[in-house]
């Protein structure tokens, strides 16, 4: 199954939102930057000071102490702002950060399910690592020390303009150059960082699908070509990392030069422009210090650029996982019944290749159907467009009567009260017993639990003992394969839906504990409409009402006698099962 990649925001897009985060907290950020503004003002006196000193020595008439003292004070002054400044950067920082990451959280829990699959894991995890890592990095240093620059370096020009237009103007030689560098660089970097992070997230995909995939691969041999495919994945991320860096070749050393020679040239026009008596000694000493004071903020704002860009990209990536459309759509509209119907209903995991050709059908409440048919006709497909995991492409699947109301105008939330669907995949989340439980039904009390627990047969630990993965400690317990899945069993109790679609539910244990299992099944099921996909025919016959899929069609629907007297697909089935009719 080749992965579709998640979107990437447009640029646009992505500068409305970071337009819309910069001034999401504007008293915060005012008084951010007032800090830092005043703490850069008292910072400019200090040239000021010193080419007052300067000219003073010269005519013999200097204050040393005093001018020394006053320098003394201000410097002290600015370090104590600036303190302040960068605690209060900081702390709005990483207020913005976490609600950026709350916000893709958001994002990713409200992406379609079908969506996440054809995207495959890996590129979901690296967006929520290294791209969530790189904005973070981002915004906690690249975006308050730009701003900080922007405000610094713009009161140092303005102090460099008042001390005389004329010694001002050798500090501008190389603007043209560094504006020129930037133009070349920025719109070049977006596109390599973008690319260097596609190229993270396909060898993400690729290990992720190997370490899953352990055995087929092992059993196929396909060790070789997963090989393959990694270094052709390093080598992409090879080629991107190369380019960026090919970028940072040529900006490095321009911005270098761009930064020193200012220095040089107010100097050098400087001591010319005293010498024929253009300038005062105070005004060459105080600009050559202001333009020596620039390369700090301009250098930061050049490179922090350079990191704004890779925060930028990763912002996209982060974005555009939003911009999945959603499958589900909330309309407002409260059932009535419990009625599932399916209308019909067409369904394709690729464009132009249904897997379901227009599917109706109508279940009773409290019925049991059972769905038969060939490997690959379509009945998983159904169970999920059924239990509302995935909306249908054409047609729709309803609940309630009166036409009812489509699975995918549900809340999830509410739909998991209609219908639910039991696979063989048990997660056990990490946590306590209970808390994996309430899940189901928040605010469930112990006593609900216990009652539920007691259905479906527990025989596990207890609601304080912490389960799942690396659970750790006095209290840790290991679920057994049959504990995990009365686990899930107990859970959907606890949602309570009144109608339940089972794929396969038991088929993976053992057969004692699948007769215990099945007991405390036959309790979850009591009194609900059930669909129960047999991949097995002996489960039919039980079973109200048989439903054969076959090549995406409900081709016959009946009951195991009515099937069997019609002497089409069912009753061959069987006879091939069981030798006679
Ligand atoms: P059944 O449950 O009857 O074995 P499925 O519903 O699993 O059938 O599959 C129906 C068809 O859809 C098959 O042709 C299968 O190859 C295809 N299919 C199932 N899952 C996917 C998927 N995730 N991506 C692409 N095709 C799929």
């Amino acid at each position: 199954m080749s992965a579709e990649a998640l979107p990437v925001a447009t640029p646009a897009q992505v500068r409305t939102y970071a337009r819309r985060l910069i001034v999401r907290h504007p008293r915060a950020l005012a008084g951010v930057l007032a800090l830092h503004a005043l703490a850069a003002a008292t910072g400019l006196v200090t040239p000021r000071l010193l080419g007052e000193l300067v000219e003073g020595v010269r005519d013999g008439h200097a204050a040393i102490d005093a001018v020394g003292l006053a320098i003394a004070g201000f410097v002290t002054v600015q370090a104590v702002l600036t303190r302040y400044a960068y605690f209060a950067s900081a702390r709005l920082g990483e207020r913005v950060l976490a609600e950026l990451r709350e916000e893709f959280v958001d994002r990713v829990l409200a992406l379609p399910l079908s969506r996440v699959e054809r995207a495959g894991t890996g590129d979901l995890v690296t967006r929520a690592s290294r791209d969530v890592d790189t904005l973070a990095s981002s915004v906690r240093y690249a975006l308050p020390e730009t701003l900080v620059a922007v405000v610094v370096g713009g009161f140092t020009a303005g102090a460099l303009l008042l001390t005389g237009p004329l010694v001002a103007l050798p500090a501008l030689v190389t603007a043209p150059l560094l504006w020129a560098v930037m133009r070349w660089y920025l719109p070049r970097a977006r596109g390599g960082y973008l690319r260097e992070n596609a190229a993270w997230s396909r060898i993400a995909a690729g290990l992720t699908e190997t370490v899953q995939g352990a055995r087929t691969v092992e059993a196929l041999g396909l060790a070789g070509r997963r090989h393959a495919r990694g270094d052709a994945d390093i080598a992409e991320s090879y080629r991107a990392e190369r380019y960026t860096l090919r970028l940072r070749m040529v900006l490095l050393p321009a911005a270098e030069l761009g930064l020193v020679l200012p220095v040089v040239a107010t100097l050098v026009t400087g001591g010319f422009l005293y010498i024929h008596g253009h300038a005062s000694l105070a005004q060459v000493t105080a600009a050559t210090l202001y333009a020596q004071q620039l390369i700090e903020p301009v250098d930061i704002v050049l490179f922090r650029l350079d990191e704004l860009q890779l925060g930028g990209a990763s912002l996209a990536r982060l974005l555009g996982v939003g911009h999945v459309p959603p499958d589900r759509a909330a309309g407002g509209r409260v059932p009535e019944g419990e009625r599932l119907t399916a209308r019909g209903v067409r369904y394709s995991y690729r464009p132009g290749q249904d897997v379901l050709h227009g599917v109706d059908l109508d279940l009773r409440p409290g019925e049991r159907l059972a769905m038969v048919g060939p490997s690959g006709a379509g009945k998983s497909t159904l169970g999920r467009l059924l239990a509302g995991v995935d909306g249908p492409r054409a047609g729709a699947v309803t609940v309630g009567a009166d036409g009812g109301v489509p699975l995918v105008e549900l809340p999830l939330d509410d739909l998991r009260g209609h219908v639910a669907l039991v696979t063989q995949e048990h997660h056990v989340f990490q946590g306590t017993l209970r808390e994996n439980l309430v899940m189901a039904r928040p605010g469930a009390s112990d006593a609900e639990i216990a009652q539920v627990l007691e259905a479906v047969d527990w025989d596990g630990p207890g609601l304080d003992a912490r389960v799942g993965a690396g659970a750790t400690g006095a209290d840790a317990a290991t679920l057994s394969p049959a504990q995990a899945q009365q686990l899930a069993l107990a859970r959907l109790v606890l949602a309570d839906p009144h109608t339940l679609v089972l794929d396969e539910a038991t088929s993976l244990l053992d057969p004692r504990a699948a007769r215990r299992l099945e007991r405390s099944l036959a309790a979850v099921l009591d009194g609900r409409t059930v669909v129960a996909i047999a991949h097995r025919l002996h489960t039919a016959h039980d079973a109200d009402r048989v439903a054969v899929v076959e090549d995406g069609r409900v081709t016959e629907l009946g009951t195991h006698d009515e099937l069997i007297a019609r002497e089409g697909s069912y009753a061959a089935l069987w006879a091939s099962w069981h030798g006679t009719p």
